[in-house]
């Protein structure tokens, strides 16, 4: 029997807010253990939580950004559990009124066909505390860090609209750009700002019934999301074909050995609402205040550098993924660079740059401004690409202008007919046997003598004034 997968994802996004959702401290979970505490974010008893704006604003560009619709009224709720994590006993979620309800991503599934996949709602919660087991001695202990106690967090829930695990990496790393755009979130699955569950079942291929499903947790990356599911339908398929029944549980991806293993149930309680934050009401003009000021969308942006530069779909589509980027693009066409090779230069040399330096576009010493003037002496042909490479790489250990860098170590290309005629002249008569091949009908020798005299003018001659007085001088093209 042909089975087929009914996938549906539950992602947890951490906010880009400076501080936690109920109380003022500061939201840096990776600062010294229980170093951003207060009594609210403690949980002791009787310590009222104060409900931030800045968590609601930034909930609700997301929300937006998705084509989520906000709700008029969304509450919390307390959903009760136990464990150490969360010693008040309750978290503060969205259970019965969340924020958002509908919205949706397309993408281009394996096939070729755009599918649209649905979400079903978005509320807002508070994270937990965060456990840290380690050893003391040989006595296994377990340790409590608060900093991440109360941090704002949205849970993106979606339909279970997918069938394959492409699908779902396709879902989300398009989600990724689009709550990237909004400012929301960093987003990052590396890091533990974006963490995603995916639920799994099975059923005969071309029915539509819904059979007990399998929730997976703890994948670090959107490879492994795919890798996860992969296992999890193969695993599934074979115990339904061996006639064993599936039962409601919840499993661990284990990265290394590649499989998913079972976790220990925790205890669930029920969800009442909440008496201390009050209701949440969204009036129409607050919403489009909301929306007014969110950046266009990534489609939206690739489609108007595609019209506005003359770029190719493709070409759009890799500049606007990243918010940054697309921005840098465009400071640099502001500064007079052609489009084309802003685009060339920031993505093959600036971006892997920035990488190696270990660099944050924002903070880099490269500046639009300075990139700019470095690429306008390629544009004047005053350096050549060579030479463009490697100020760049000069420009990342000195403040000192491009057009400084170029003059202190001799990187101006040379273009003067003279000085470079005497070089071809002797070039020609060292290398007899490379103009015999060019006679002879071999077009390569001509990159092969273009190359002599370049390397002759210590990687400074303009290798088009080179080639233009081989060419007279041989006698025309091959
Ligand atoms: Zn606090």
């Amino acid at each position: 029997m042909e089975f087929e997968a009914v996938i549906g994802l539950e992602i947890h996004v951490e906010l880009k807010c400076i501080a936690k959702m109920f109380c003022d401290c500061p939201n840096r979970p990776g600062d010294e253990p229980n170093a951003n505490t207060c009594p609210t974010c403690l949980w002791f008893p009787g310590a009222a939580p104060r409900f931030s704006q800045d968590a609601l604003e930034k909930a609700s560009l997301l929300c937006l950004a998705l084509g989520a619709e906000l709700q008029p009224k969304s509450a919390f709720d307390q959903k009760i559990y136990y464990y150490p994590d969360l010693p008040k006993g309750f978290q503060l979620s969205q259970a019965h009124l969340p924020l958002s309800r509908g919205g949706g991503i397309e993408i281009t599934d394996e096939y070729g066909e755009i599918r649209r996949l649905r979400i079903h709602h978005i509320h807002m919660e508070e994270d937990v505390a965060k456990l840290v087991h380690e050893m003391e001695g040989r006595q296994p202990i377990s340790l409590v860090d608060f900093n991440r106690a109360g941090a704002p967090l949205v849970e993106i829930v979606t339909e279970p609209d997918f069938r394959t695990p492409y699908q779902a990496m396709e879902f989300l790393k398009a989600l990724r750009t689009q709550v990237r755009y909004s400012g929301s979130s960093e987003c990052s699955m590396e890091n533990g700002t974006m963490r995603v569950d995916a639920n799994i079942s099975i059923r005969p291929k071309g029915t539509s019934e819904m059979n007990t499903k399998v929730e997976v947790k703890n994948m670090n990356s959107i490879r492994h999301v795919g890798d996860a599911i992969t296992y999890e339908i193969g695993r599934q398929s074979a115990a339904l074909q061996a006639g064993e029944a599936i039962m409601l549980h919840t499993r661990l991806w284990d990265p290394d050995k590649k499989v998913t293993l079972p976790m220990r149930a925790k205890f669930e309680g029920p969800c009442v609402p909440d008496p201390t934050v009050p209701v949440i009401e969204l009036s129409p003009e607050w919403i489009e205040r909301m929306r007014s000021r969110l950046p266009e969308t990534p489609a939206v942006k690739a489609g108007r550098f595609v019209k506005q530069y003359g770029l190719t779909n493709e070409e759009g589509i890799s500049l606007s993924t990243d918010l940054e980027v697309a921005g840098y693009f465009e400071a640099l066409t502001g500064q007079e660079v052609a489009p084309r090779m802003a685009m060339n230069w920031l993505i093959t040399q600036l971006v892997p740059a920035l990488k190696d330096h270990r660099l944050e576009m924002g903070s880099s010493p490269v500046t639009p401004a300075r990139f700019a003037i470095l690429l306008k002496m390629l544009a004047k042909e005053e350096i050549n690409a060579n030479a463009a490479r490697e100020v760049l790489s000069f420009m990342f250990d000195s403040n000192d202008s491009p057009e400084a860098i170029v003059a202190a170590r001799g990187f101006r290309q040379v273009s003067d007919t003279t000085a470079i005629e005497s070089l071809v002249d002797k070039v020609l008569s060292d290398q007899s046997a490379a103009v015999a091949d060019f006679k002879n009908g071999q077009g390569k020798a001509m990159g092969f003598l273009i190359g002599q005299v370049v390397q002759a003018s210590g990687g400074k001659a303009n290798p088009k004034v080179i080639r233009e007085l081989l060419t007279r001088k041989l006698g025309g093209k091959p």
